[in-house]
């Protein structure tokens, strides 16, 4: 293993390491005659960077997709920013700063205070700012936007961490890519991704000198230097078949997750955005099997009002053409918000997180309730509490269901009175309270994320412990077929939503346990869809059965 695999195949190519081009950033003060003509380049200089980037965001969009293509569009917002623009501007009437001088200090500036938060999504916007402050200097200096335009021959690219547009420029010739950096949700994996570069991230072994013959295979995660003539020969054969396998997915788009022998899975897609809803349909996804509305609180400058989360979930359910299962505000732990002081935690996994949060913070709870009600008037949407670890928990969480539906009657506000109810199974107490938090819902999603989290005793955000995160636990695998049986008896459909759904070897052992609903990542919906209807439903429970009896 030489890090985490993000797309999976095989490059073969030489090694090339990319050094970002450092920008030299000019000193001088202007003079106050000076000072006009330098905001108006600065409106310049932002507008011609906004055309470039309207250009890369078609391109994305006609070449890779609509959902990609939204990377750019919040790069356009950035340059958009009161407050980074009214930064530049003060910096260069204020303190007489030259015009790259400006730019860089506020770039320097928005990136070190959201780096230094832990969220990493708020890090990765982080990352956005910086790709974008330094498209602006590089246009101002004249210097080349992209010197990765110039491989010319096949390739595998080692580098720190890629821009998403640097990601999205790579030429045919990359063949293969090694992060040092980067996670599987950055932005530049995201892109390499859609793009079908394999991939690996946080790659930790010694340089390859540039120029080394190199075979990449990120299935299983390995790199072969130098290799003999028969290695070069197996894999340009594996190279061949991948391109004809993914020819033949792009042809399941239309096909339901059905087994050979008529087991229906529903496929769905976990998502944040509008955006990445779309993206489900485009791998061929049938619904929202997770929304993390997480993302729309942390995307926010201020709590989201009712009307705003109305039109951002509603902006979700327009996209997809079936039912979105709306989880409610699962924060804290690794998740902050920049306008909240969460309380200082010893332990924040265990701490006052999703559920437990909401239960503290009734009104915030109550606010989000009634927007995914209104929204259940006129949508196939689905309700789904996080992290409950008891009946009271639950119940406590049904009550204030029921007192949103009041308010929302005493409104005379149209909502679904029947908008069904689940949870999510993540915590081992919920597994083994299965029999009576089943009476009181209609459907449960195991967030296998957490629950191997908290079974296993390992931080999923540890690297040091990363060896003993293991989906495939067989207590992992026989909570999950304790939770699905006892739900079967009360009808209750289960779900996985946690990053196991989304490897194809995990999807055919859950489908064996008898789970209903598999939801994964947008990118992943044609691979496993692609095991499922090539299974027989029958052999997978041999198997799984085979597994759990070990
Ligand atoms: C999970 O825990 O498996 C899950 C899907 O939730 P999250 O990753 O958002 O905690
Ligand atoms: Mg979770």
């Amino acid at each position: 293993m030489i890090g985490v695999s993000v797309f999976k195949g095989v490059g073969i190519g030489k090694a090339f390491n990319y050094e970002i081009e450092s920008i030299i950033i000019p000193k001088e003060m202007i003079e106050e005659n000076e000072m006009d003509v330098t905001l108006d380049n600065l409106n310049i200089a932002i507008g011609n960077q906004k055309t470039s980037l309207e250009a890369h965001m078609k391109h994305v969009e006609e070449t890779i997709g609509t959902s990609e293509s939204q990377i750019f569009s919040a790069h356009i917002e950035i340059l958009n920013d009161p407050e980074l623009i009214s930064r530049i501007r003060k910096n260069i009437v204020g303190k007489k700063m030259n015009l790259v001088a400006a730019i860089d200090e506020a770039k320097n500036f928005y990136v070190e205070m959201l780096s230094a938060l832990e969220d990493h999504y708020i890090r990765e916007r982080a990352r956005d700012i910086e790709d974008v402050m330094e498209g602006l200097l590089k246009n101002i200096l004249g210097l080349s936007d992209n010197p990765l335009d110039n491989i010319r021959e096949a390739t595998i690219l080692f580098a720190k961490d890629l821009s998403p547009s640097e990601t999205i420029h790579l030429n045919d010739w990359v063949k293969g890519i090694v992060l040092s950096e980067g996670s599987i949700t950055s932005h530049s994996a995201i892109v390499a991704k859609a793009k079908g570069i394999p991939t690996i991230v946080g790659y930790k072994e010694a340089q390859i000198p540039d120029g080394k013959s190199l075979i990449l295979d990120t299935v299983a995660t390995k790199l072969l230097i130098d290799p003999t003539e028969s290695e070069l020969e197996t894999y340009k054969e594996k190279v061949k078949e991948e391109a004809l396998h993914q020819k033949r997915l792009r042809q399941l788009v239309k096909v339901e997750a059905i087994t050979k022998d008529h087991r229906h899975i529903e496929l769905f897609g976990n998502v944040g955005s509008a955006e990445e809803a779309l993206s489900i349909v485009d791998h061929g996804g049938f619904g929202v099997g997770l929304l993390r509305t997480e993302l729309v609180y942390m995307n926010s400058k201020d709590w989201p009002t009712e009307d705003e989360q109305y039109k951002t979930y509603e902006g979700i359910a327009k996209n997809v053409n079936g039912e979105v299962i709306i989880r409610t505000l699962d924060i804290g732990g690794d998740k902050t918000l920049p306008y909240f002081t969460f309380p200082k935690e010893e332990n924040p996994f265990l701490g006052l997180r999703a559920i437990r949060f909401c239960h503290k913070n009734k009104e915030i709870f109550k606010t989000q309730l009634r927007a995914i009600l209104k929204l259940s008037a006129a949508y196939p949407v689905k309700i789904m509490f996080p992290m409950i670890g008891s009946l009271e928990e639950l119940l406590e969480a049904r009550k204030c269901l029921d007192e949103a539906k009041e308010s929302l009657k005493a409104e005379n506000q149209a909502y679904n009175e029947d908008i069904p109810v689940g949870i999510m199974i993540e915590i081992p107490s919920a597994v083994f309270a299965i029999d009576l938090l089943s009476d009181h819902v209609d459907f449960v999603s195991i967030g296998t994320n957490d629950l191997c989290q908290y079974t296993l005793a390992v931080d999923r955000l540890n690297p040091e412990v990363a060896y003993l995160y293991d989906a495939f636990n067989i207590s992992i695998i026989r909570m999950i077929d304790h939770v699905v049986q006892g739900c079967k008896p009360k009808r209750v459909k289960v779900g996985i939503c946690g990053e196991m759904a989304s490897d194809v070897e995990a999807a055919q052992i859950l489908v064996g346990l008898g789970v209903d609903e598999l939801s994964v990542s947008p990118s992943m919906i044609p691979y496993v869809k692609e095991v499922i209807i090539n299974s027989n439903y029958e052999d997978l429970k041999v198997d799984a059965q085979r597994i759990i009896k070990r």
